[in-house]
């Protein structure tokens, strides 16, 4: 018997609040809500799998149980897609109307400062840590933009990126969080020069970790990495951004190299390149997937070669 797992707390308030608790599907603000698990698998409690949802929305998708095309897995991620663009679309455009140079300034040297206390926290105090990156996460939802975030966290990076495996890994995963929303797709959100700014900006810092966790031959962080960037160029493929594919998979280039030199005189750092190939093959069957992209398919396999 399989034990069912709660939705944790965390996911769940922000599941609610990136959905303005109002259903995704008829997103009348009046109903009683409840969070559905899109695939049906009720232990997938990623927050991409959870879509709010009224009762009687509810009851349709699972009576629909993916017999009829009304309310497939793929439809209702593109409600939820859809309705989350909207209300981030909205809260932006209140939040900017009304805030004062003062506020503005003030955010700013709070993300600073916030960076800062990072990087001199001690690496193996990971709640420390965890709370740090949280608070992030919450100025660059509701009051800096997510450019500065990376930005000043870009700035600090080498501090960490050799000697601080936890502290690595926990950045990498965050990073690639910042930029979920992205992945609402190109139907529903149109990219504009400061989303490309911010892609750019985390590829170089995720490279940048990932060339320091191969000199050091660092595998955990390496995983963590390469999550990241799986995650990150499926983005890049729904946008069809070819010039990030390119940068990301230059970073993935020069990570193979850095592993097979590793450790030079000795060995090379074989788990590295092993986790690094299989990347790239995810990365490639991921842009094979959409057929319209040959271009990723060349530049990741020339990468590499
Ligand atoms: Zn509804």
């Amino acid at each position: 018997m399989s034990i069912r797992r709660r939705i944790p707390r965390k996911t769940e308030t922000d599941v609610l609040y990136r959905n303005d608790m109002t259903c995704c599907i008829c997103r009348n603000a009046d109903k009683g809500i409840q969070i559905h698990h899109i695939d049906g698998n009720r232990n997938n409690n990623d927050s991409s799998n959870l879509a709010v949802v009224c009762t009687t929305d509810h009851d349709k998708i699972q009576k629909a149980g993916g017999l009829t095309k009304d309310f497939s897995p793929e439809v209702v991620r593109k409600y939820k897609q859809n309705w989350e663009s909207t209300v981030l679309k909205e809260r932006n455009q209140r939040r900017d109307s009304s805030k004062t140079l003062v506020e503005k300034a003030f955010f700013k040297y709070e993300t600073k400062r916030i960076v800062y206390e990072l990087v001199s926290i001690k690496d193996n105090d990971i709640d420390g840590i965890a709370r740090r990156l949280e608070y992030l996460y919450y100025l660059q939802i509701l009051e800096v933009p997510t450019f500065q975030v990376l930005n000043d966290l870009d700035d600090v990076t080498p501090f960490f990126a050799y000697s601080q495996a936890n502290k690595a890994c926990l950045v990498v995963e965050q990073i690639a969080e910042f930029l979920s929303w992205l992945r609402v797709g190109p139907e529903h959100f149109k990219i504009t020069k400061t989303h490309k700014d911010c892609l750019n900006l985390a590829i170089k810092i995720i490279g940048q970790i990932g060339e320091a966790c191969a000199i050091v031959a660092n595998l955990k962080t390496l995983k963590c990495v390469s999550r990241a960037f799986a995650k990150i160029w499926a983005t890049l493929v729904s946008y069809n951004l070819q010039s990030h594919a390119l940068k990301l998979s230059n970073h993935l280039k020069k990570i193979i190299e850095t592993c097979q030199k590793a450790e030079e005189g000795t060995k090379p750092f074989d788990l590295g390149v092993e986790e690094m190939t299989k990347l790239r093959q995810g990365l490639e069957i991921m842009a094979e997937h959409n057929l319209k992209l040959k271009g990723f398919l060349k530049m990741s396999r020339a990468a590499v070669e």
